[in-house]
């Protein structure tokens, strides 16, 4: 079979293996499966690949370029389709106002000041964004995340906005790392946030390779894309 129907079978086969593998990961934590979100994440793949995986049930998709976002979010709203969009790459403050027209989540906020540029932008839209901080396990800034105490004032900021919504963590486990053990990380500081923030529950953590790992550790939204929509190429 080629063409659209052919993709569609693609898709809804790989798809039905990522849905067994979160069921299987959340019967061995002892978890329902309905407490963990999948994020299908269609950078690099065409705005048709969104429509075909809404088609097949997907309510979330994750985007990490805006350039790239923008128009794939236009192209699947012109199909009637409103698939829930998670913004999930480094984000410019510049780079704000365009993404506050489209996502629903932003998964990416790292600074004081990003978070109060997407505030700004999400308030000129009348919108309500909901925001994940993303965390640095390792501490290296070269791949985004906020490191040390940031994560807290950055949170307090986010809570005090009007426009955004607190939703909790989003943290991608460092290269060289057991996922275990930086997924375990995640817990403890999203544990801490709760306290404080008693709605902001979310944890995204999991990629294809790692997203076992991540339910294990309470992940509640897992980011996949390899497993889902096949290997990208490396150049982009
Ligand atoms: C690309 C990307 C993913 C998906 O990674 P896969 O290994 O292809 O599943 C998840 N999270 C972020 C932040 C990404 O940039």
């Amino acid at each position: 079979m080629t063409g659209a129907a052919g993709r569609r079978d693609e898709l809804a086969a790989s798809l039905a293996e990522v849905r067994e593998r979160i069921a299987r990961a959340c019967s061995a934590a002892g978890r329902p499966a309905e407490e963990v979100t999948l994020v299908a994440v269609t950078k690099t793949y065409p705005a048709s690949d969104v429509v075909l995986l809404a088609g097949l049930g997907v309510t979330d998709v994750g985007e990490n370029r805006d350039q790239e976002a923008a128009p794939k979010a236009r192209a699947v709203r012109a199909e009637g389709l409103t698939p829930r969009w998670h913004f999930i790459g480094q984000l410019q403050r510049n780079k704000a106002k365009s993404v506050a027209g489209y996502a629903d989540v932003v998964e990416s906020v790292d600074s004081v000041r990003l978070a109060a540029a997407l505030a700004a932008a999400a308030e000129a839209r009348s919108r309500e964004i909901d925001v994940l901080v993303q965390v640095s396990i390792d501490g290296d800034p070269s791949r985004g995340g906020a490191i040390g105490d940031d994560l807290w004032r950055i949170s307090d900021a986010v809570a005090a906005s009007s426009s955004l919504r607190l939703g909790g963590l989003m943290a991608v486990a460092p290269l060289d790392w057991d996922p275990d053990r930086a997924f375990e990380q995640l817990a403890v500081l999203s544990a801490r946030l709760v306290k404080a923030h008693p709605d902001a529950t979310a944890i995204s953590a999991g990629m294809s390779g790692d997203l076992e790992a991540a339910v294990r550790h309470g992940a509640t939204h897992v980011r996949i894309g390899t497993s889902l929509l096949g290997m990208r190429n490396p150049l982009r």
